[in-house]
């Protein structure tokens, strides 16, 4: 591997150019219109525009992204999160066209991409899943389905992600009408209708496994606690999470199977709930690298995509199960451009003034630059502020202090920091009484 094209944009193309560059690899960042002044193009070796703004017509444009390798002759793609990164089909293409795609194979986003299909290969693995259903074929099962697992029910679509696609339902009365709709949406929305029913669980805690494979082996990097969050939306993750011994260990062990039972390659995360007794039950698994991965690389030492991008390369991982070992907790906090007092409405703006936070401990993984011009086409991340130390209430303060120095203003800009702060000094949290229900109940007024 010798030239990295990087297929995404904002902190994460960042993130990849950094330890591309680490690594001796020249880099390729492809681009849309909008964001011909950002960063990453800035700092890249090559930048190449790739269309317009709509990232349907750039980010997502394959011809232009494997035109892109082709003409600057990279010999690797990274697609980062969201955009292309979980596309078994320009996975493919990418593979076909004698590129390395840096993530897994398109067989393993095939079985594990759809969400119904992953919990049928939970199943046969032998982990839990939340009680449920395959994708529906009629009302009359929903209803029947519904029946048997009790109310209230939350429908999901198959083809789902990003927290859109669910709809909880809490009789019967309600289920005919919310299947059909739920339908529709997730035609709309993800060009596939198919849906399926989980019982809902009361004030889960959503906890994810990072796991790693090279086709040989799959290690673990321990979990990471992502349920402070806004309508199923991450706002703040922590590692490790507070589950008691034997949870967690059988959480991670289940994790390790089900990534062991589809060949898996490359960094990927399995996501599951936790219920009040301590069950826990796998929802999906994202094949590709998360917003959140900083905080599992504080807590082991390890660069997950220096990893990834060696695992790509076909180098078997070196370490073992037990070189891995965790040290201390991490916090990461999402900047976004949103206005907390406006029902988290998206605000942008120019950079007028920015100062980042340092000191021991705290890494910032942000794109913003003073002068910078927020573009409104994509998402709202623009940065994410993580603070390490040796334990729990020593992180907590330690963010609250680098977000107490972070200044990051333009005007109109509103984003979630003071929305953070709160979180930091709320009682229920600094006890560890976290569930993803908690802004709803614990943040409001
Ligand atoms: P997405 O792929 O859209 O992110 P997930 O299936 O990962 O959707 O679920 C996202 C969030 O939705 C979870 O973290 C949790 O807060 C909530 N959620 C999902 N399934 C359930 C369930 N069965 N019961 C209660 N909450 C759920």
């Amino acid at each position: 591997m010798k030239k990295l094209l990087i297929a995404n944009r904002g902190e994460i193309a960042l993130r990849i150019l950094r330890t591309a560059r680490e690594l001796g690899l020249k880099t390729v960042v492809v681009h849309s219109e909008a964001d011909a002044e950002s960063l990453p193009v800035l700092l890249a070796d090559e930048a190449i525009c790739i269309g317009p703004a709509s990232p349907a017509q750039s980010y997502l444009n394959i011809p232009n992204i494997l035109s892109a390798a082709i003409v600057s002759g990279a010999d690797a793609i990274h697609p980062g999160y969201g955009f292309l990164a979980e596309n078994a089909a320009f996975a493919e293409m990418v593979r076909d066209h004698g590129i390395t795609f840096v993530g897994p194979t398109p067989e393993n986003m095939r079985l594990l991409g759809d969400k119904a299909t992953a919990r049928r290969i939970a199943r046969e693995a032998g982990v839990p899943v939340v009680p449920g259903t395959d994708e529906l074929k009629s009302v009359e099962e929903a209803k029947e389905a519904a029946r048997a697992i009790g109310y209230p029910v939350i429908l999901k679509a198959s083809a789902g992600g990003g927290g859109r696609g669910m709809r909880l339902v809490h009789t019967e009365e309600d289920l005919e009408r919310a299947v059909l709709q739920a339908q529709e949406e997730a035609r709309a929305a993800f060009g596939n209708p198919a849906v399926y029913i989980e019982k809902y669980i009361e004030e889960p805690k959503h906890v994810e496994v990072q796991v790693l494979g090279d086709g040989q082996k799959v290690l673990h990097l321990y979990e990471r606690d992502c349920s402070i969050q806004r309508r199923h939306q991450k706002l703040l993750e922590e590692a490790p999470s507070l589950l008691p011994r034997e949870v967690r260990d059988g959480l991670l062990k289940s994790a390790v199977r089900l990534a062991e039972h589809v060949g898996y390659v490359s960094a990927g995360t399995l996501e599951f709930l936790v219920d009040r007794e301590g069950n826990y039950y796998f929802i999906e698994m994202n094949t590709r690298i998360q917003v959140e991965h900083p905080v599992t690389e504080m807590v082991t030492g390890l660069d997950l995509i220096r990893l990834q991008l060696e695992v790509a390369a076909g180098e078997p991982l070196r370490m073992s199960q037990e070189d891995i070992e965790l040290k201390g907790h991490a916090i990461e906090v999402r900047v976004n451009a949103e206005d907390p007092d406006k029902d988290f409405r998206p605000s942008i703006g120019q950079i007028e003034t920015l100062l980042w936070p340092g000191g021991p401990g705290v890494r910032v993984d942000s794109h913003l630059y003073q002068g910078y011009a927020i573009p409104p086409h994509y998402d709202s991340l623009l940065a994410k502020i993580i603070a390490w130390d040796t334990d729990r209430e020593r992180t907590i303060r330690r963010l609250r202090r680098a977000l107490s120095e972070t200044a990051l203003e333009g005007k109109g800009l509103k984003t979630t920091i003071p929305f953070h702060k709160k979180v930091l000094d709320n009682a229920f949290f600094r006890r560890g009484a976290v569930y993803t229900n908690f802004v709803a109940r614990r943040m409001s007024g």
